[in-house]
């Protein structure tokens, strides 16, 4: 597909609280400023939400779900045409999304347009197909009654966003929210709020009822955690640090036992047997480390690489790490921009210094790029060991630690030895081996000579501290559902 040029005359219309399809100012009269990562200058400033803020939202979806609502009453069938014209409404201004995604997320033009707009619009379509394929069943259940389940909607729902994806994960938590026929109360990241509400202006187009959606842009702290420990909201959902993902499950456990359903940090083990396809796997693990700056969650940052290989490994490794060019990413031509904030940017200055004081040997990069924006330098170390900092916390960063393996029952458990479990990947021609480890790992998604691919039709979600819950696929249609049992008593009951 052909990417056009970025928009060069972008306005910033939407920067205001969105309740009941209308815009709202902060109760408090606070804002807060939306940050250029790449210049570091201000875009524009956003009306900043709190408890207040909060309140009103979730007594607007509360009003949306109440039973006889417009919401409530609709045919399931509506709810996908809905979602599909939101879909139409977001291809129709895929431009002006992907070039507001590049500016505020500091996103590859090209990546936002072709990547971040195409999987959004896809999630949308896929679970508006799911609206009225929904069901229950009847059961054979002891004694003279007629049992059936209805898969209910939950409630109102809480989706608190990260700011690495933002329309991508909202619409991953959005869309099957409304799909089953929730209401939602969205925060966006602080650093990332742009997008989200120029879509809460395509959901009022596509004529969704008031209060189904509401957005409230505001801080973690404040909004978040009035989302996390509210008494009316009935399920929380999360994607960001494990560190606060603790946090939002504790809320709920002191509130009103929301549900939950978390998506949190990993730190992805890659490993690479000697029989791989050697320029193929160098060249996969490199887009499964560099891509969005390493800003993922499934990142491939522990690569683990068999000793006969390793040395030429590491040297393609080096030499595709350097080919890069950095800069502004609605630039042509740019192929890494800025991280997200001066925070992250800090962050992964201090764990690139802790690799060099730790022993790990600096192959390129290793310090900031440039006078302005939060760049830095594609990094690459080799001599990685397991018990040095980079190997064990989530960079989140252009920051590649290559390791080195001998056997498979070494790999395997030194890949296991995290309490994060989001995702992994094995590159071998031999079949036994793909099999032994992705069975093996303890990981909520395995590749096989590939890397980070994501679709709306298959699960994604972490074991252990990577997350609890899934999303995407009919799986994530779960985390939304109550499934009711009604029993009726008969008179006579046949076979
Ligand atoms: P974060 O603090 O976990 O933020 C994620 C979201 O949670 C943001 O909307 C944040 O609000 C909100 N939040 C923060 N504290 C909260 C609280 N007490 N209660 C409720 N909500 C709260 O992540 P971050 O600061 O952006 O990044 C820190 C690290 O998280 C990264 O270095 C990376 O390791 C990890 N991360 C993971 C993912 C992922 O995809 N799993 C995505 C982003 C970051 P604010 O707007 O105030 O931040
Ligand atoms: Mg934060």
């Amino acid at each position: 597909m052909e990417v056009p040029e970025p928009l060069t005359n972008l306005k910033i219309q939407y920067t205001k609280i969105f309740i009941n399809n209308e815009w709202h100012n902060s109760v408090s009269g606070k804002k807060f400023p939306v940050i250029n990562p790449a210049t570091e200058e201000k875009i524009c400033d956003v009306e900043e939400g709190d408890k207040e803020d909060v309140d009103k939202a979730v007594k607007a979806a509360r009003q949306a779900f109440q039973l006889g609502s417009p919401w409530r009453t609709m045919d399931a069938s509506e709810r996908g045409q809905l979602l599909n014209k939101l879909a139409d409404l977001m291809e129709r201004d895929r431009l002006l999304l992907a070039t507001m995604e590049a500016l505020n997320a500091g996103k590859i033009f090209a990546n936002a347009y072709l990547m971040d707009l195409r999987l959004s619009a896809n999630i949308i379509r896929y679970y508006a197909s799911w609206t009225d394929k929904i069901q229950g069943r009847t059961i054979p259940i002891d004694g003279k009654f007629f049992t059936y389940t209805r898969h209910e909607p939950i409630g109102v729902c809480g989706q608190i966003l990260p700011w690495n994806f933002p329309l991508v994960v909202t619409v991953v938590k959005m869309a099957p929210a409304l799909c089953c026929g929730n209401t939602v109360v969205i925060k966006p990241a602080e650093q990332t709020p742009l997008t989200i509400l120029y879509l809460a202006s395509l959901i009022k187009e596509a004529g969704f009822p008031p209060g189904v959606v509401n957005i409230v842009p505001g801080y973690g702290p404040t909004a978040g955690a009035a989302i996390s420990s509210h008494m009316d909201i009935d399920k929380v959902s999360f994607t960001g640090s494990t560190e606060v993902g603790l946090l939002i499950k504790q809320a709920a456990g002191k509130s009103n036992l929301k549900r939950v359903t978390l998506e949190l940090g990993g730190k992805s083990p890659c490993i690479v047997f000697a029989d791989a396809d050697l320029d193929s796997a160098v060249e996969t693990a490199h887009q499964g480390l560099f891509f969005h700056q390493g800003q993922c969650c499934i990142a491939a940052s522990r690569l683990f690489v068999e000793e006969s290989i390793y040395d030429e490994f590491v040297r393609k490794s080096v030499e595709r790490a350097k080919k890069y060019t950095l800069g502004n990413p609605l630039k042509p031509g740019i192929l890494q921009g800025p991280q997200i904030d001066k925070e992250q940017y800090n962050k992964i200055l201090d764990l690139i210094e802790s690799g060099k004081k730790e022993g790990a040997k600096l192959e390129c990069g290793g310090g900031p790029w440039g006078d302005k924006g939060f760049f830095i330098q594609p990094t690459v170390f080799s001599n990685v060991t397991d018990g040095m900092r980079i190997a064990k916390e989530e960079i989140f960063g252009p920051v590649q630690q290559i390791m080195k393996f001998k056997t498979i029952d070494e790999v395997i458990k030194r890949a296991n030895n995290t309490h994060y479990g989001l995702s992994g990947a094995v590159f071998t021609k031999d079949l036994d081996k793909a099999l032994t480890v992705s069975s093996a790992l303890q990981v909520g998604t395995v590749w096989v000579n590939c890397y980070g691919v994501n679709s709306c039709q298959a699960p994604f979600g972490g074991f252990k501290m990577s997350g609890n819950g899934r999303e995407m696929g009919e799986n994530g249609l779960h985390e939304y559902i109550e499934v009711k049992t009604v029993t009726i008593k008969v008179s006579e009951k046949n076979s």
